[in-house]
């Protein structure tokens, strides 16, 4: 009963994690569309709606970038470790004679 539970609560917090994946993904890419259509905007009068879109997807795109780009060296670091502890293992745990049972006599 209680495993169903914790298995229910796991699918929600990754369906949860994905939905807001996406949905950062999906603003960040239509941020950046909008930003590249507007880009020759010509403005001549004050309080105008694109510019301040502008300036919203500006610091959306920026803020994200800068923290997709740390999550990207993060998720590197993270594989990099990965393997370097693979590759320990794989040293430290070298078959040995006695682990593969050979006899040494005399
Ligand atoms: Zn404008």
């Amino acid at each position: 009963m209680s495993v169903s539970k914790a298995t229910g609560t796991h699918i929600v917090k990754k369906l949860s994690a994905a939905f807001i994946c996406i949905w950062l993904l999906l603003g960040v890419t239509f941020s950046a569309f909008f930003l590249a259509k507007e880009y020759d905007h010509h403005c001549h009068m004050d309080d105008c709606p694109i510019c301040q879109t502008m300036a919203v997807c500006e610091s959306f795109v920026n803020e994200l970038g800068s923290v997709i780009l740390t999550a990207a060296v993060a998720f590197a670091c993270l594989v990099l470790t990965i393997l370097l502890i693979k590759q320990s293992f794989e040293i430290l745990c070298a078959p040995t004679p006695v682990s593969c049972k050979v006899r040494l006599n005399n």
